[in-house]
């Protein structure tokens, strides 16, 4: 076992005081791999005293300086981002390219975060009256929190990060406890890139460290990514606080297949979508609805054919098309999630459950899991699994698959793989969910577009990255100024001023 870790407070890695820890696990070999320490409300009360001094000094920086610290935190992740793809994989579980795109994506955020200077800029109104200019600034809201899930543990940290740093605040990171080694050296990374200590703590911890943040009265908002009822909590608890939230939560992703798509390509997305990870991506496609009779019985033979054939291996083989869960637990809860399946009576076409990997026989491996003829009553469709199993929901026209993503108590992601381009567009319009694929199985919008889910999967009023991350993490000054040259009547007024 490696040494047990710790946080990142003020600019450098402090062992926890709480003398509480939690394990955190090789899932490739089933092994305890280290410890993390869980922090005391005091030891976060700490961490935002430190953040509450260093960011008034950040904020003073202007902002093409602070997006040069970001420009120069990019190269150094480059540099090494060989070595923490393979860090992120052994504490996750995912393959190696796969936890290179995890750091990737985040990269791309810190990349367009580094044009805060355009994106903080002002609105500016001259002669708005006589005499009278009305500009508008964005300062930063001060010491923030990001609370992040384990399946991305690199790129939530740095969709949070960049823009909240760029815009002058400081950061408390609280990543989640099963895998904290990388948001730990990225953060020992920020600050090889200049960030003065204190603007980016990380402190590791549980419900304890959350609820801590959650009261402090000097954090002013509370970014939260996991699942559906800790997002929901936090959302209540943080905005019951006075503190700015968005809370993004779980996901049921449908893949509506239409009778005229190339069934072949759609497979070869499908397949991707539902089991890359593990099926442990909050986009992840869980649910694939054909339209009409003959269209379901193509698509399941394809598709079991696939799901037979996937590569499962130990997340350093490159080769391999998944690896394990993150934890037993996680693995147990899919299980239970299959057994279940099966009493409600769906139809297990392909099951994974009792798969197992030579020589890692004590990894959190599973095959992948195909049902068909699953319900809208079943708990399978109803609630998310988060694991490798695909479930297919036979539609009998496209109107009934327009209303399962849309009547779903989830809407994050949806996609629909067609020609039809009239089809395409009256979907995109139509369908109750916030992001949506034509063709592209995992729709997550590009750095400078927003990301958020709808309904059970996102509570708050601003997406994540793109513009809506600058709005959400500054408040924005007003000021109505008038000067006396040109003004000739400045009697006293006793009414409210209009441009009437
Ligand atoms: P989780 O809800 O268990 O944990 C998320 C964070 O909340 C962690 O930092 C964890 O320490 C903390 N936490 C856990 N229990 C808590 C409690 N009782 N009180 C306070 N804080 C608590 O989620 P997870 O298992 O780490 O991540 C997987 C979930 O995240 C899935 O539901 C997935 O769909 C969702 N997710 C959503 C998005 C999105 O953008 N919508 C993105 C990624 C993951």
């Amino acid at each position: 076992m490696t040494p047990d870790l710790t946080h990142f407070i003020a600019g450098k890695r402090v062992s926890g005081t709480s003398d509480r820890f939690s394990d955190v696990f090789d899932p490739n070999a089933g092994t305890v791999a280290t410890r993390v320490p869980l922090a005391s409300t005091a030891e976060v009360d700490a961490a935002v005293a430190d953040a509450v001094a260093a960011q008034r000094e950040w904020a003073r920086w202007n902002p093409q300086r602070r997006a040069r610290v970001l420009l120069r935190f990019l190269q150094l992740v480059n540099e090494e981002i060989d070595a923490l793809a393979a860090l992120l994989a052994s504490e996750h579980g995912k393959t190696v390219p796969d936890a290179r795109g995890d750091i990737q994506r985040g990269l791309e955020v810190i990349e367009f975060s580094a044009g805060a200077p355009h994106l903080l800029k002002g609105e500016y109104s001259t002669e708005a009256g006589t005499g009278i200019d009305v500009y508008s600034m964005r300062q930063p809201l001060g010491v923030v929190a990001a609370i992040t899930p384990f399946n991305f543990p690199a790129m939530i940290p740095l969709w949070k990060a960049g823009p909240a740093l760029a815009s002058g605040n400081a950061v408390i990171l609280k990543p989640s406890e099963r895998d904290p080694s990388v948001p730990l050296r990225l953060a020992e990374l920020f600050a090889e890139a200049g960030l003065p200590p204190g603007v980016l703590n990380v402190v590791n911890g549980d419900k304890e460290a959350v609820d801590a943040i959650l009261h402090h009265p000097d954090i002013r908002a509370v970014g939260f990514v996991g699942s559906t009822p800790i997002a929901e909590y936090v959302y209540t608890t943080a905005t019951a606080n006075r503190k700015r939230a968005q809370c993004f939560g779980g996901a049921k992703n449908h893949a509506i297949i239409l009778p005229d798509t190339d069934l072949d390509r759609t497979v070869d997305a499908l397949i991707g979508a539902a089991f890359g990870s593990a099926g442990e991506r909050c986009m992840a496609i869980s649910v694939a609805v054909p339209v009409g009779e003959e269209t379901a019985d193509r698509l399941v033979e394809k598709l079991a054919e696939r799901t037979r054939g996937l590569r499962i291996g130990v997340s350093s083989d490159e080769s391999a098309d998944l690896g394990p869960l993150v934890t037993a637990a996680a693995k147990k809860r899919v299980v239970d999630y299959i057994d279940l399946g099966v009493q409600e009576g769906a139809e297990l076409v392909v099951d994974g459950r009792d798969f197992v990997l030579d020589g890692h026989e004590e990894g959190y491996f599973l095959g992948g899991s195909l049902f068909d003829r699953v319900t809208p009553d079943m708990t399978l469709y109803r609630e998310e699994i988060f694991g490798p199993v695909l479930v297919v929901v036979r539609a009998k026209d496209y109107e009934e698959a327009l209303r399962l993503p849309s009547e779903h108590e989830y809407g994050n992601g949806v996609a629909i793989f067609t020609r039809d381009g009239d089809a395409a567009r009256d979907f995109a319009a139509r369908v109750d969910t916030g992001m949506v694929g034509v063709n592209v199985p995992i729709p997550v919008p590009l750095a400078y577009y927003t990301f958020g889910g709808w309904k059970a999967s996102g509570f708050g009023d601003l997406n994540q990255h793109g513009p809506d991350a600058f709005r959400f993490y500054t408040k924005t000054k007003t000021v109505t100024s008038r000067w006396p040259s040109g003004v000739k009547d400045d009697a006293s007024s006793f009414v409210i001023p209009t441009m009437a």
